[in-house]
């Protein structure tokens, strides 16, 4: 069984505390790896390391940063393969999957080697006789990320690549379930050219992220991760005079229009129902759909889902892999074995699948609901498995006041052929996120992601300009040059542009 220990000040470091997690391959159920969970010490290691390297790197100049950036993606590109490879293994989710996270977190990577053209400041002259105004933007100094399982290489490549182009330090704690890639990723840092100790990984649980949330030397922290524990990172982290960005869960509604190609739509409502298990942040878990339409679309989407092809993810057949442990395959089955009784009627059931040669894994097949009622736990929790649900609404507005009525605003999407209906949809609906016929409206690395209201405690997205923003404060600089015939002499008056 391999044993992986933290990556501080450049090198490998073992798991002194001693204490170590179980991280499984999802397709067989077996142990393959032991992950060390840091103590607060080895925490505290990683944040001097990142400290002391900050010395240096946040007043590199721009041309180092980007060229170290430049040649990491050349490695990233060259590695996909590997990285996408461990992703599965420890993830589950199949091998092309893990290849297209690969891509989209190096979209930010790409971004990073921009930062020049971004962190250009502003200048205006002349605001006063011989006064120049210029606006700057400088980097925190240490921050911290702390990212979930469900994609263990791009959610950290959403923070670390920009935190560093922007001249600050970063020190990622990744998901105990499935750390290797994260590890990979700092590894292939360092072999690209980036200093020791500019970028650490400090593996463990709780006790990891607690004492990064209250160190001192941290001066932001980027989460993404489930709604509670968002929620209390945002409330901690703040408490400690912190800069937060924490982006929580999701319940991703997808609204379907009497005028929308139905074929078009069921096959888009499977592929982000489905697609990962349904463990993306951005799956569509509830189909809304107009009732006079929504036999038809049920009746497409059940005859799509049970053709999907379920097995372990290094097999190219396969189309859905496995879920990320037996507990929560477990608990997600519980939420379909519950549905009749709370009112919905059960059109595919997925709890009684068995993968030939992959008894042990963690499979579940993908299930379908129908007539779920809002107040039942399939609809008001997030289960992040491999579960749709569909609402049947009367009209476009009684679709939109439920859309906007769920705690949660991340992603959501139309399926219409109606531009003015679009139009106001895209205006009127609660969320950060929206795709107009895109059931997965996740932004480009150009843009910023992040959803509204409990998808996000904070108050900039990720990535993005607003992720400059987030790794980078503001200073503005005042200059007089005086000419010496004219000094100006002793004034005490409030200072006057004239
Ligand atoms: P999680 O909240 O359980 O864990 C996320 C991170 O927090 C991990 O690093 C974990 O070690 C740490 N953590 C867990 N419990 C903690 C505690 N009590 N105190 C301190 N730290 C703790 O999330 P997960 O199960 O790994 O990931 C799935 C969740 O993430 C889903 O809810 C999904 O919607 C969400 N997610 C959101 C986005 C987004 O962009 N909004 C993206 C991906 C995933």
């Amino acid at each position: 069984m391999k044993t992986l220990g933290h990556w501080i000040g450049g090198k490998p470091a073992d798991g002194a505390s001693g204490e170590f997690g179980p991280v499984y391959d999802p397709a067989t159920g077996e142990q393959t790896t032991r992950v060390a969970l840091a103590s607060v010490g080895e925490v505290d290691r990683a944040v001097a390391a990142a400290k002391e390297a900050y010395r240096e790197w946040g007043t590199a100049s721009l041309s180092r940063r980007t060229s170290v950036l430049y040649a990491y993606r050349q490695l990233l590109d060259a590695r996909r393969d590997e990285i996408a490879a461990l992703i599965t293994a420890e993830h589950g989710k199949v091998h092309s999957d893990a290849l297209g996270e690969v891509a989209r977190g190096m979209e930010i990577v790409e971004l990073a080697c921009g930062i020049t053209e971004k962190l250009k400041g502003e200048l205006s002259t002349e605001v006063s006789t011989r006064v120049d105004v210029a606006s700057i933007r400088q980097p925190l100094g240490v921050v911290a990320g702390i990212t979930p399982f469900n994609f263990p290489a791009m959610v950290p490549m959403w923070m670390f690549p920009l935190a560093l182009a922007c001249g600050n330090t970063f020190v990622l704690k990744p998901s105990e379930k499935d750390p290797s890639a994260a590890y990979r990723l700092a590894e292939l840092a360092a072999e690209a050219g980036v200093p020791e100790g500019v970028l650490n990984v400090v593996n463990g649980d709780r006790t990891a992220v607690e004492r990064l949330l209250e160190h001192p030397d941290v001066a932001a922290v980027s989460f993404v991760g489930s709604t509670p524990i968002a929620r209390h990172i945002q409330e901690t982290a703040v408490r400690h005079g912190k800069r937060v960005q924490a982006l929580g869960g999701a319940k991703n509604h997808m609204l379907v229009l009497p005028d929308a190609d139905l074929d078009h739509a069921a096959d888009n409502a499977i592929n982000a129902a489905y697609g990962s298990a349904g463990e993306r942040c951005m799956a569509v878990s509830v189909v809304v759909a107009i009732d006079s339409v929504a036999d038809d679309l049920v009746a497409r989407i059940a005859a799509r889902a049970e053709r999907l092809r379920i097995g372990p993810g290094t097999d190219p057949s396969s189309e859905m892999g496995p879920l990320i442990t037996g507990e929560h395959r477990d608990k997600v089955a519980s939420y379909v074995r519950g549905a009749a009784a709370q009112g919905a009627e059960v059109v595919v059931d997925g709890t009684g699948l068995s993968v030939a040669g992959h008894e042990n894994g963690f499979f579940l097949g993908v299930s379908l609901l129908d007539r779920v009622r809002t107040d039942s736990d399939a609809y008001r929790e997030e289960i992040f498995g491999p579960v749709l649900c569909v609402v049947r609404a009367e009209t476009y507005d009684e679709a939109i006041a439920l859309i906007n009525s769920s705690p949660w605003g991340n992603g959501t999407a139309i399926f219409t052929r109606d531009g003015g209906a679009a139009r106001r949809f895209q205006l009127e609906v609660e969320a950060g996120m929206v795709g107009v016929n895109v059931p997965i409206p996740v932004p480009i690395g150009h843009h910023s992601f992040g959803g509204w209201k409990d998808s996000l405690f904070g108050d900039l997205h990720i990535y993005g300009n607003d992720g400059i923003a987030f790794y980078t404060r503001g200073k503005v600089i005042t200059t007089r040059w005086p000419d010496p015939a004219d000094s100006g002499g002793i004034n005490l008056g409030f200072p006057r542009h004239d």
